[in-house]
This record gives structure tokens, sequence and C-alpha cells, in this order.
């Protein structure tokens, strides 16, 4: 529960909304599993905590440490299932990247996940429990010395599509009570679920990516299916509200993986350039990072580097990412975890509001 949530429950059971806020610092900025422990709390509501409800991170299935520090943990979920959540050091920040479902139904012609299919939605708890447990993994401080500085709803799944438990997630995470993290600090990503990138605008304040691959309708309809249902113009005109309705300096993060042959020409890159033409917009290019039976194969450097010159040209931000992680599998794109009796869902059964 988010801390409104959390204090609205609170007060149903006859107690001051603000035991919610200590409860979410003794959870959230201390670490702390116990109820026992919490001593601001009286005996008799620790007593009363202990018999209905239970803080307990997921338990681990696998480990994992790249060459390059890059940690990958994949967690149990029940009946047989698991997600992968991970984390990428650099010099001065600590990325995770967590998960929102048991795979993926956006069914994107490039990226394993998508393979496994949709099993379900991970909750809330499943959600923010996978920071909690990489905070304890990583042996930092919740409060002060912070190994995690940012995290990326870029693992497993499409958050937009399980809404409703990634909102108090952002949330949870955004909470001074919380994780703390500023609002720039939490980016959801998403394939391009038009209606809840305006849900998302409305509800909070928090950074957002858009995983575009392709300037048009036609190549993105191929790479990423959702586009038959929200097309890039529909979508550009929800990123346009998205951004309006901010500070000046939020802008959008455009994700745009690089295949060789497929959308990486300089052509489709002076399309890319006067699509964002105006708009607070970076090009983040992703290399591609190949999984078994892939048709597709990573670009050639100097194609992204001329690909990234060409929207430079045109005063557009454009970084090429780092891969990371790839050695066990855990970059972009390749995190898979195991999904078992998935869903059979087709586009059109993608819900258009939230419940
Ligand atoms: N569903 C959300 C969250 C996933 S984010 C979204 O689509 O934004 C993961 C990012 O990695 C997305 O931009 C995705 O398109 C990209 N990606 C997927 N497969 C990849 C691959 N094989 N190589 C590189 N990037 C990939």
């Amino acid at each position: 529960m988010d801390r409104e949530r959390l204090r609205a429950e609170f007060a149903s059971i006859g107690e001051k909304p603000f035991r919610a806020d200590q409860i979410m610092q003794w959870i959230y900025r201390r670490g702390v599993d116990d109820f026992g422990g919490m001593t601001n709390i009286s005996k008799d509501l620790r007593a009363r905590l202990e018999s209905s409800f239970v803080v307990r991170p997921p338990e681990l299935l696998t480990e994992q440490k790249s060459i390059d520090g890059t940690r990958k943990w994949v967690l149990k979920v029940g009946g047989g299932q698991a997600i992968e959540t991970v984390f990428i050091p650099e010099k001065d920040r600590g990325t995770l990247c967590i998960s929102s479902q048991v795979g993926c139904a956006m069914d994107c012609a490039f990226c394993s996940t998508a393979q496994q299919g949709l099993n379900r939605n991970l909750d809330t708890a499943e959600i923010v429990a996978q920071v909690w447990f990489a905070a304890k993994a990583l042996g930092g401080d919740f409060q002060n010395e912070r190994v995690i500085s940012n995290v990326v709803f870029m693992g497993m799944g499409e958050p937009l599509a399980n809404y409703n438990a990634v909102l108090p997630a952002v949330k949870i995470l955004q909470d001074d009570f919380g994780f703390g993290l500023s609002k720039r600090r939490v980016t959801v990503s998403t394939s391009g679920l038009v209606p809840f990138i305006d849900r998302l605008r409305e509800d909070v304040d928090t950074a957002l990516a858009v995983s575009l691959h392709a300037p048009n309708d036609d190549l993105r309809n191929v790479l990423v299916p959702i586009n038959k249902k929200y097309p890039v113009a529909e979508l550009m005109d929800a990123c346009r509200r998205y951004t309006a309705q901010r500070d000046h300096k939020m802008h959008i993060v455009y994700e745009y993986v690089m295949l060789d042959g497929v959308n990486d020409s300089p052509a489709l890159a002076r399309d890319l350039a006067k699509l964002l033409n105006g708009m607070p917009a970076k090009v983040n290019l992703i290399p591609f990072n190949p999984f078994p039976e892939t048709r597709f194969k990573r670009s050639r450097p100097e194609a992204i580097e001329a690909f990234a010159n060409i929207l430079r040209a045109k005063n557009i931000i454009a970084t090429t990412r780092k891969t990371r992680g790839d050695d066990i599998d855990a970059a972009c794109g390749q995190l898979v975890g195991k999904v078992l009796n998935k869903q059979k869902r087709r586009l059109g059964d993608i819900p258009v509001r939230a419940g």
C-alpha cells in the first residue's frame, strides 16, 4: 500500500494515521522486517501487526554477478515462476532495473521476454520487494549511503499494462517515508500504452521512457505490435501532453534498439529527428542484445555512431546505452525469468482503462 492507503487502513482499525508513516519508515528507510523491533510503536499495536501482516522479501532462486559488476537476481514469485531484477553499478549512481509482470504480452519482435508470453501481473508488494531485497543484498544502509540511487521499470513486463499495481509502487519509491527517491530517479518505461501515459501524467510526477524503436507506423507495427493499437502520431501526442505538464527540464527518454539493417539507416535517423523536432526529448540508442533463436543482429558500431550524429546535428541529445551484464544474460531484452502457463493474450485483450 502507498502511504495514503496505509494511513486509511490504520484509521479503519482505530489507530492514528501517522502510524502508517512510522511503519513505512521502519520498513523502507531502515530495512526492518520484524514488527517486534519497531520500538516507537506500542506493544499492543506491534502484536496486532504481527498477527495480521508479514514483511517478507521474495525467495532467491539464483544470483549471478557479471564481470562488469552487474548483478542479477532471479526471484521466486510462486507456482514455480520467477522474475528477474538487475543492479547496474556506475561511477556516480547505481540503477536497479525491476520487473512489473511475470513475462510480457506486448510481443515486441526483438525482445526475449516477449518469447515467454505473459503469465500474470505482479502485485505492488512484489514490485516494491525487489527494491527492498536488492538494497539488503547490496549491503547498503537504507538511509545514508544509498547503493541504489535510481530505479527503472525496465525489467520483465509492460508496467503500464499493470497500472493499478505499478502506480502505488512508484509512489512508495518516491515517498519520503518510503524509499525516498526523487521523481527524476524513478523511471517508468513503456512500449506506448497511450491511455495509461495520460493516467500516469495525472496521477504522479515521475520520469518516463518510451520504447519507440521506429519513427513510422509501417516499421513500428512490426517491431512493437502495440503500435497497431496506438500509432506513432497518437503516441507522440500523449508524450507532448506528458511533458507539457512537467517542469521544463523533464525530458522523455526515447529508447531505440539498434537492429542491423532493420531500423538503423541514416534516412530513419532523419525521420526520427523530424518526429522529435521541438520536443523535450533525449534518444537512448540501445545496441541490440542477442538471445537464442532471434533473427536480428546488432547494428555495427559505425552505424550507431552515424545514427547518433544525425540526431545531434538536429540538436537532439543522443546517447548510446552501454551494454551491461550481457555475460549473465542481464542486458536489456535478455530477461526471461521463469514463466509458466502463459496466457494466450492477443493485443485486442489489452485493457484500455485501468479498473
Ligand atoms: N515494456 C517496457 C519495459 C521494458 S524496458 C518497455 O517496452 O519500455 C526494456 C527496454 O529494452 C525496452 O526499451 C525494450 O524495447 C528494450 N529491449 C528489448 N529487447 C531488447 C534487446 N534484445 N536488445 C536491446 N534492447 C532491448
